[in-house]
């Protein structure tokens, strides 16, 4: 994939080398090479280029311009809108030597009048300012003769009414242009949709913008979704994998939050709750707790999470399903944003879906209502398919991955096995649904073929279905899941008010034998089995040191524990074990300014540490893997060859997808997209075998008008009336046509 939308200028044009941006980066931050992106984008920032860079979070948003800042000579403006992420941008910045400010509402007047005096003697690189204040008159005047270099947007897509979170304060940013003429305008947001971003450019009067987008994929962070049977048991099996570690539980209702958090503490956890209807001192405190890691774990509300930069979140856990695939993206994305290992997991029931679509019954626009609707179906997409949970995310926002095993969510690791004679289980499950007339939902039919002795059930009589029973020994969360495979496979649909469970004609196949379903069965006690490289040469124990020593440095200088050292950086000061000063600057996020501060104590503990335990110390770095889990983007399907190598060869036998499904054990997901890299590679141009003629020329004619550069258009355009699979296979071949 192409990692931008549009060319970054030419830096070397003007005389401009992007090599000077990496002075800053080391000596400040101590990173030694650019994040996807950064480069090209603070080479924007260089050039007075408006821009706007879109990348996920934990991308490297903040040294987009921060870096430049450094780089040239005034005032850089940094629009923010919560005063939280301002003071900790201020602290961080402070922690690494940069003269750095904020103008807010809760500053006493001698802060503010501290601040002021800094700006007219020029000691400030960048101010923090919210909207409503920088649009100011007075606020203007002033800042005139303050030299102000470029205006940074944090959080842009706040200005934006499609956003997720529209800030009515950030639409007078639009004054920007009059009251700072000649200044150039960069907005950055992790906000994926193309209508927002379009509109973030309008609202700001962004001059000829230059683009970028980032991929979303966080390769760093692992993907699993459990049906929800047990859930504090489920919660609990998780917790146990991050002992003393950093996690936020997401529920979607307040009582929820507290009823989990007190479970859990009985459990002997300690967990705070969090939610909008706590008394605000309360809240601040769950949250304050959690910053400062007096409490590890916070169970939350969607309330909880716009404000907190905390890196080393390890786990984000929802305990039920969100609203839209955006929501999940934003909060489980705030794991890992250092870039080390974190586990997301939802747990997923169908009466989530139900419970949402109780609280949007009152959207009275029927075009929201519409939307949101349709935001709730691709969630429970996400978590019924048997796709790649990478691939699933980054393709709902338009990107694809071109790898086929990520190594990093539940599909992939094969914690689900397929089904030995999934036709047969399909078969039971199918048939049951039949003789209980196509009447009962999913509960219910897995309570038969439980063999449950249910009031209802014998009411019905349905005690005495052949099919009653038949499954008497999975268990029914298992038995559910199935039912949703068979769902998302087309196999059944649900219908009518209360989501009755209907047999489709190509479910009436598979009851004939002449189409086979991939059933997936969950694995017993897997345990998470995610990158452990990025712990490789570490020390362990030294690590846990380290934090304590970072818990003591963090009360004494009154900031979070992340702002002091990174958990990235803790791990490489455990690998590499420097004793000597001039070692303590190959390790990973300490520049000048923290050897300075931190140094003397850190080679003191390192040396007594590696003593007291006859461990060496000065190990070299080279031998290591890189601080953060970088998949090599976008291998080229070839690269992949031999994982494709089956596959290709049972297409090119003339097999059926259905049959390399069979053949394989694979989903029908996972041999559609093989089949796609073999229509690219092989430059195949007839794929009448895999897709029907009439369906192909639909689908050719929708790609003539509407192009594919994104499927899920198409599939909308096309009334959702042909598979994903259909359009992957047809566009490939439409992209063949057209690159001969
Ligand atoms: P975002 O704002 O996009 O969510 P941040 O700017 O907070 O991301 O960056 C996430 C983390 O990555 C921070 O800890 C930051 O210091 C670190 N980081 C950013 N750029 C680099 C880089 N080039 N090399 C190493 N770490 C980086
Ligand atoms: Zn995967």
């Amino acid at each position: 994939m192409d990692n931008t939308e549009s060319t970054p200028i030419d830096s070397a044009s003007s005389g401009f080398s992007s090599e000077i941006l990496l002075s800053p980066l080391l000596q400040y931050w101590g990173y030694r090479d650019f994040r996807p992106l950064q480069r090209e984008a603070m080479t924007l920032v260089m050039h007075d280029q408006d821009s706007l860079v879109v990348l996920p979070t934990g991308g490297g948003k903040s040294l987009c311009y921060q870096v430049p800042a450094m780089c040239r000579n005034g005032l850089a403006l940094v629009v923010s809108p919560l005063i939280s992420l301002m003071k900790d941008q201020v602290d961080s910045l402070r922690s690494v030597g940069i003269p750095a400010a904020c103008i807010n509402s809760m500053q006493t007047n001698r802060d503010k009048l501290e601040v002021a005096r800094q700006i007219r003697q020029h000691e400030l690189k960048l101010l923090y300012i919210a909207p409503e204040r920088l649009v100011q008159d007075k606020t203007i005047d002033f800042l005139r003769d303050a030299g102000v270099s470029f205006v940074a947007i944090d959080e842009a897509h706040c200005i934006s009414q499609w956003g997720h979170d529209f800030r009515p304060e950030y639409r007078q940013l639009s004054r920007l242009r009059d009251a700072f003429p000649g200044i150039s305008v960069h907005g950055y947001t992790a906000t994926a949709t193309e209508m927002v971003r379009q509109d973030i450019a309008a609202q700001l009067q962004l001059r000829n913008p230059q683009i970028l987008v980032g991929s979303f994929d966080r390769p760093n962070l692992s993907y699993r979704v459990e049906r929800r049977s047990d859930a504090i048991g489920q919660i609990q099996r998780i917790l146990n994998r991050h002992k003393d570690e950093s996690g936020v539980i997401y529920c979607i209702s307040r009582r929820n939050v507290e009823t989990t958090s007190t479970a859990l503490n009985r459990l002997g956890f300690r967990t705070l709750p969090y939610h909008a209807g706590m008394a605000d001192g309360d809240r601040k405190r769950s949250q304050e707790s959690f910053i400062d890691e007096t409490v590890q774990i916070i169970v939350a509300t969607v309330a909880f999470g716009m404000g907190i930069d905390k890196s080393n979140v390890r786990f984000v856990i929802h305990a039920e399903m969100p609203r839209s695939l955006e929501n999940y993206q934003q909060e489980s994305g705030r794991a890992g944003r250092d870039g080390l290992e974190a586990e997301c997991t939802l747990l997923y029931s169908a009466g989530d879906v139900d419970t949402w679509e109780y609280l949007m019954k009152d959207i009275e626009d029927p075009a929201v209502y519409a939307v949101s609707r349709e935001s709730l179906l691709s969630m429970q997409g996400y978590c019924i398919n048997t796709v790649c949970r990478h691939q699933q995310l980054v393709r709902h926002f338009g990107q694809t991955l071109e790898h086929t095993n990520c190594g990093a969510c539940d599909i992939c690791l094969q914690e689900m096995q397929p089904v030995t004679d999934s036709l047969i289980m399909g078969q039971k499950i199918l048939s049951c649904v039949v003789r209980q007339g196509q009447r009962f939902g999913a509960s219910y039919t897995a309570q038969v073929l439980r063999g449950s002795k249910g009031k209802r059930i014998v009411e019905n009589g349905h005690d005495r279905l052949s099919t009653w029973g038949l499954l008497k020994d999975e268990p029914e969360p298992q038995i559910r899941n199935w039912i949703d495979q068979l769902l998302s496979q087309g196999f059944l649909r649900q219908t009518g008010e209360y989501n009755c469970l209907e047999v489709t004609d190509t479910g009436r196949r598979l009851l004939k034998g002449e189409l086979i379903p991939a059933l997936l069965r969950a694995r017993d006690g897997v345990a998470a089995q995610t990158t452990d490289d990025l712990w490789s040469g570490v020390d362990r124990p030294l690590f846990e040191e380290l934090r304590g020593l970072r818990t003591r440095l963090s009360v004494q200088k009154q900031v979070p524990p992340y702002i002091i050292f990174s958990d990235a950086t803790l791990r490489d000061l455990a690998r590499q074990r420097p004793t000597r000063p001039d070692g303590l600057n190959q390790v990973y996020g300490i520049g000048r300014q923290k050897v300075d501060e931190y140094g003397t104590v850190l080679l003191f503990t390192i040396r007594q540490w590696c003593e007291q335990h006859n461990l060496p110390g000065d190990v070299s770095a080279e031998a290591f893997m890189p601080q953060t889990i970088r998949r090599k983007p976008s291998a080229r399907p070839t690269d992949n060859l031999a994982a494709a190598t089956p596959y290709f060869d049972l297409f090119e036998q003339g097999l059926t997808i259905e049959e390399v499904c069979l053949q394989l054990d694979r989903s029908a997901g996972t041999v559609s997209q093989y089949l796609e890299k073999y229509i690219r590679v092989h430059q195949i141009d007839n794929i009448d075998r895999w897709v029907k003629p009439a369906i192909r020329e639909r689908i050719l004619q929708a790609i003539g008008q509407i192009g594919n550069e994104r499927l899920k258009p198409l599939f909308e355009f096309l009334n959702s009336e042909v598979s994903y699979d259909d359009l992957r296979i047809v566009s490939a071949l439409w992209d063949i046509k057209h690159s001969q």
